[in-house]
């Protein structure tokens, strides 16, 4: 099975240490149960208990630093990450959020040249310390260019850091927080690290009210000399956005972990569950919003499985992870939000019950599309790459799973941010010829259609500049994207042909919805919407094949329960 469950878990590792440190983990939840879960989420405690597992376990240590900084085994791979990813998020948004900021922080001090501030981040982490990133400022939301944190030389040499940073986690305990800024006489950009304990540093509150910490802090004169300096200029704004480019891929596992816990509870609530003399399972829309809810889950997962393969292969010369990992934060995260809605339709009430893990997840999906970047601003990143995606493909050497133990180097060394326009693709046609299923077929129709409408009655200069007609029009090509993902991933986790048709069968009626959205915009051309008209088609029926994944759905009721 596809799905974590953390009871039977047998996943492959390629080495001993990882399966130890995914099983530990597991019976460190397993061990609280969900009512030591439950409390600490509703009085809101720091996860002072979670984070001295860790330390004494050593774990962020063995995960998060590179080979020659941390132990012998010590490595980045985003296999094992991937894994531990959805495991904290399984048992709580909280543990899986201290996790994430501290690989934020990291990011920039590992693709920093300042070996002595790697070097402390190295020991720091074997210690048990975790990491922040301060990008975010109260004022600027997603306007990084306005950055108003600034470094003032003095005339010793050293600088004084004044400014405020505003939702940054970790920010209450990290003694390297990875702070990006401008130089106050040159306006380049910096990022350097400041620690928590110091006395200029000014840590105003917790703007959330939640287990996490989400900092406001100010610096007040903060001495900073260049041992803090992590980089400047070029390299600070690289480091910010590849730091970036690597986080927001963390996110989907968020949503896919949240899922497979709530999906469980859901299941096992409605099967049991008995109204009029029949099962809760036995109404027909129950069904059909848990078989939608889990082929949705199913597909996130094999998307965001494979865009870990092409994260690992990256290169300078291969850097189609740039469009892959907007939409696993896009794309993966919405469809989080999409799951929760149908489990919560299906289970109403419940979903409300305070001993529920539901009641948490329903809350902290909606987390997921809204943060490191908005759906927004990720669909007005991929668009860039849909020309060239469409109509100027690249052959490139065939990528197999890539679950083989190593250290993900390029993630460090990802060089300049500029040139996503000149990316290209393998032929998405590859994956989709492939595969002949009804509704595989149907969507190729589709994705046609939409590809000749690009050519034939592609936007004008205006529409090109309306951001929301670019939106609709990028949830269309994500689908197309995120379909091709999906089928190359299909083969190597071995999904049955009948779970990989109703998949489709949900794609081809959201790309019917994001066309019928489409027709809809306000400045749509009448040849626009005639091409939008053609799009739109039915899926294709096969009562046997839905019955089929039905029964696999209903075989989860009861599998999985965290202990109390
Ligand atoms: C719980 C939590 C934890 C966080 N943790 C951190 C952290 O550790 N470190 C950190 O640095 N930040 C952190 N953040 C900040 C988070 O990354 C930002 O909230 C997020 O990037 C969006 O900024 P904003 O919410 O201020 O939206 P705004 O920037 O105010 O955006 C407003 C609207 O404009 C749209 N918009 C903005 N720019 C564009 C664009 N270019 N194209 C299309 N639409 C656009 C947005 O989609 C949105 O709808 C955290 C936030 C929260 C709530």
């Amino acid at each position: 099975m596809i799905l974590l469950n953390p009871k039977a878990h047998n996943r492959y590792y390629p080495d001993d240490e990882s399966r130890e440190i995914m099983l530990k983990t597991i019976a460190f939840f397993e061990q609280r149960g969900k009512s030591g879960l439950k409390a600490d989420d509703r009085d809101r405690v720091w996860y002072a208990d979670f984070l001295n597992f860790i330390k004494e376990n050593e774990i962020f240590a063995k995960l998060l630093s590179p080979p020659g900084y941390g132990d012998d085994n010590a490595r980045w791979d985003t296999w094992r990450n991937c894994e531990f990813n959805e495991i904290l998020a399984f048992y709580g948004l909280c543990y899986w959020y201290t996790w994430q900021v501290s690989i934020l922080g990291l990011g920039p001090i590992w693709m920093s040249m300042n070996e002595n501030l790697k070097t402390k981040a190295a020991r720091l982490l074997k210690d048990g310390a975790i990491f922040a990133f301060g990008l975010s400022e109260r004022a600027h939301g997603a306007d990084v260019y306005a950055t108003e944190m600034s470094l003032t030389p003095q005339a010793d040499g050293t600088y004084l850091a004044n400014g405020e940073k505003y939702y940054i986690g970790n920010a209450n305990k990290a003694p390297m927080v990875s702070t990006f800024g401008k130089m106050a006489d040159t306006s380049e950009y910096v990022f350097f690290t400041a620690d928590y304990r110091h006395k200029n540093y000014d840590l105003i509150r917790n703007v959330t009210e939640s287990q996490n910490y989400v900092a406001q802090y100010a610096l007040h004169d903060y001495p900073i000399t260049d041992e803090e300096i992590l980089s400047k200029g070029q390299e600070a704004w690289d480091a910010a956005l590849n730091t970036v480019n690597v986080g927001k891929y963390n996110l989907g596992w968020a949503s896919i972990g949240i899922c497979t816990h709530a999906l469980y509870e859901a299941i096992s609530h409605a099967a049991n569950r008995r109204l009029y003399n029949m099962f809760v399972t036995d109404f027909s829309h129950v069904q059909k919003m848990f078989v939608d809810a889990y082929t949705r889950l199913v597909a996130m997962k094999l998307f965001t499985l494979r865009a870990a393969d092409y994260q690992r292969a990256a290169s300078l010369d291969d850097r189609r992870y740039l469009l892959y990992n907007p939409i696993v934060k896009m794309k993966v995260t919405t469809q989080g939000e999409e799951v929760i809605n149908l489990l919560w339709d299906v289970i109403a009430a419940k979903g409300f019950e305070k001993d529920t893990y539901f009641e948490m997840a329903a809350r902290d999906i909606r987390a997921l599309p809204k943060l490191e970047g908005t759906v927004h601003v990720n669909i007005a990143l991929i668009i860039k790459f849909m020309p060239n995606f469409f109509f100027n493909p690249k052959e490139y050497p065939a990528l197999l799973k890539m679950d083989d133990p190593r250290h993900d180097y390029f993630l460090f060394n990802q060089g300049p941010t500029r040139g996503l326009g000149k990316i290209q693709f393998h032929d998405f046609n590859l994956a989709y010829s492939s595969v002949n299923l009804p509704n595989v077929n149907i969507f190729k129709e589709q994705i046609e259609i939409f590809r000749e409408s690009l050519l034939m009655a592609s936007p004008s200069e205006a529409q090109r500049k309306d951001i929301d007609f670019l939106l609709t029009a990028g949830e269309m090509f994500a689908l197309v994207v995120y379909g091709q993902l999906i089928l190359e991933n299909a083969e190597f986790y071995k999904i049955e042909d009948d779970l990989l048709d109703q998949i489709f069968d949900c794609f081809v009626r959201d790309f019917s919805k994001f066309s019928l959205e489409l027709y809809h915009q306000p400045s749509s051309t009448p040849q626009q919407m005639e091409y939008c008209l053609k799009i739109i088609r039915k899926p294709a029926v096969d009562e046997r094949r839905y019955q089929s994944v039905w029964e696999q759905v209903h075989a989860l009721n009861n599998l999985y329960e965290m202990n109390p």
